[in-house]
């Protein structure tokens, strides 16, 4: 067994693409974890679509040997995310840890989350250790990156360590320094087992597994659990390390990380921020857990094929497991049929779980447009959370409506604040200050509500600066809001599925733009399609879609059979994602024109 001396607990934080997970390449091959033959980029990012995409989107722990003189230590290492959306993921992995690695890349400097970063493991009581990182990079500018973070932290120069992770530079001094600034855990080894659950996943072997940083005495096989937050009762199967893999164990002991697996293979009511607690000892008290986090955007999912919602609920469930912050409850459409609410931290979030829905389970699913929640007083005195427009009360019944407002913190160069108050002005927000942050740059922090922030503030933002502008956001309260319920109908049919509520001043506008997104996606048929916004039974806007002219074969008529049947399948695959919506057909794209476009 090993002493909790000799644990080291950390995650490398920083903003995305500083780094992070290059530099947990260079200590899985430093400390021989991995060998040559298994190593590749960012090996801990094992998702496909991490890969795919280049991003890490979950927090991923490692176990690794080290040893200085004649200590031999062990080091648990929680790469993480760097994306806004994944802020939750961030936090938990710091829950686990006594230890943060702060990145700065030597090119960029201190970004957007790199603040954010910075305060949630302040907040939390790590101990930080900053990193300038890539400085091979020609552009590298060590001594600037230096000077800022001095700024922001208040540590000494000397503090900072600089590094390569390309190269592995510096690599071996900072593992020496996490042996040295990073406290060990302090659980009590001598007491009846308490575990924090920080993530789960399923073996279809070996059931639920629970990613546990162990708090206080020992778990192994055979050992009778309970967790009082989701009322889950088991016995240990199996317990151990990440290798990265999963490497099997005696015990997992007083400060490790590692995972448990439960055998439970139903009724999967685990809550990642319970405890681990031995059944027999009744007297434990829980860990403090974490506060849930709160979605902030809201869209229908629905399976393509009717029959697939069995499927796809069981794919939410497993998912779940495997991302505490997904919510979800079903709804029925009358254009979709049964689906599901689902709860999202931000889009790329929404996109990320879709990916693995459809992948994972082999479904094909209809995603309606996303918004964000309202909360709504009714003249009754009730107060309802409403989240989609079929939730909204009727005008005549509402009080008052408030919607989420955020503060923005967005680190640019000096010379694009111009632009950039004008961006935040047109998204009904307003800028409370800016504070230097380095020789060229600052930090402007601003409020707008959520809805605005959602969709292309990010985009825009990025042209409106050449892509020198980061930002991170966060939701700080609820301020009132007037809205209309937009309704749209296809010759003459109201299409549920399609609605959105919108800004009053600006539905018009927006129901305009609706419309000829949707002109452009649905497909010319055989008849003329009107498509009509309306509030409350008033029509608004209207676009009209001319019929189909000519049949698209006839072009190929008497011609060559292959691309006779080239287009045939074409038109066949395309039509694999429509819904029939009376005589009309209704693309996939038409359901999230605020994301398609
Ligand atoms: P993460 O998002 O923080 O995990 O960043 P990654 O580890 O995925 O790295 C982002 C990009 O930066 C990749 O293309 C890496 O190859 C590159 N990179 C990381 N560290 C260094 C470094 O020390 N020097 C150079 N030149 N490139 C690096
Ligand atoms: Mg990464």
């Amino acid at each position: 067994m090993i002493a909790p001396a000799r644990i080291r607990n950390f995650c490398i934080i920083a903003h995305i693409d500083h780094g992070k997970s290059t530099l947990a390449d260079r200590m899985l091959e430093l400390t021989g974890q991995v060998d040559q033959r298994q190593m590749r980029e960012q090996l801990l990012d094992s998702l496909d679509l991490e890969r795919e995409h280049g991003i890490t989107i979950k927090a991923t722990p490692v176990t690794m040997h080290w040893t200085t003189g004649r200590e031999q230590f062990q080091l648990n290492l929680i790469d993480t995310p760097g994306h806004v959306d994944f802020a939750y993921e961030v936090s938990r992995a710091m829950a686990a840890c006594e230890g943060a690695l702060l990145l700065v890349d030597a090119s960029q400097g201190i970004e957007a989350q790199t603040i954010a970063n910075l305060y949630q493991a302040l907040e939390l009581g790590l101990e930080i250790i900053p990193v300038i990182n890539k400085i091979d990079m020609p552009a590298a500018q060590p001594q600037a990156a230096r000077e800022a973070i001095v700024e922001l932290m208040g540590v000494e120069p000397d503090d900072i360590l600089a590094v390569s992770a390309k190269h592995g530079t510096g690599v071996r001094e900072l593992l020496g320094q996490v042996i040295a600034r990073v406290p060990p855990p302090d659980g009590i080894a001598e007491s009846p087992p308490r575990a924090l659950v920080f993530d789960s996943n399923y073996d279809r072997h070996r059931g639920v597994l629970t990613h546990v940083r162990v708090v206080d005495g020992r778990l192994a096989a055979g050992d009778r659990i309970h967790l009082p937050g989701s009322g889950n009762r088991f016995e240990i199967v199996e317990v151990g390390t990440f290798a990265p893999q999963m490497q099997a164990a005696e015990s997992l002991n007083s400060g490790q990380v590692g995972y448990v697996a439960t055998g439970l293979k139903g009724g999967f009511e685990f809550v990642v921020g319970d405890t681990l607690l031995a059944a027999g000892a009744p007297d434990s008290q829980p860990l403090p857990g974490y506060a849930p986090p709160r979605p902030m955007v809201f869209a229908g999912i629905y399976p393509q094929d009717p029959g697939d919602y069995p499927a796809l609920r069981r794919a939410l469930d497993l998912l779940r497991l495997n991302d505490s912050s997904l919510t979800f409850e079903p709804e029925e459409s009358g254009a979709l049929g049964f689906g599901f609410r689902v709860g999202f931290l931000g889009l790329l979030h929404l996109n990320i779980v879709r990916e693995r829905l459809e992948r994972d389970n082999d479904l094909t699913l209809i995603v309606t447009n996303p918004g964000v929640q309202f909360r709504v007083l009714t003249r009754s005195g009730r107060r309802v959370l409403v989240d989609g427009p079929g939730a909204m009360p009727e005008s005549n019944r509402i009080a008052e409506v408030t919607e989420p407002w955020v503060e923005l913190s967005i680190v640019t160069p000096g010379s694009y604040l111009g632009p950039l108050m004008e961006l935040v002005r047109l998204a009904r927000g307003s800028v409370d200050k800016v504070e230097t942050i380095d020789a060229g740059r600052v930090l402007m922090t601003a409020q707008a509500p959520l809805s605005e922030i959602l969709v292309d503030f990010y985009d825009r933002l990025k042209s409106s600066t050449r892509g020198y502008a980061s930002l991170d956001y966060h939701v700080v309260d609820f301020r009132p809001v007037e809205v209309q319920v937009v309704d749209i109908l296809v010759n003459g049919v109201r299409v549920d599925a399609l609605s959105s509520i919108l800004h009053r001043q600006r539905a018009r506008r927006d129901a305009l733009e609706i419309l000829s997104r949707l002109r452009k996606v649905i497909p010319r048929q055989l008849f003329q399609v009107a498509l009509q916004a309306s509030v409350g039974g008033k029509v608004i806007a209207r676009e009209t879609i001319p019929a189909l002219r000519k049949d698209v074969l006839a072009k190929c008529y008497g011609g060559d059979v292959t691309r006779k049947r080239k287009l045939l399948k074409k038109q066949a695959e395309g039509k694999k994602r429509m819904k029939m919506v009376g005589q009309v057909e209704i693309p996939q794209a038409a359901f999230t024109t605020v994301l398609e476009r």
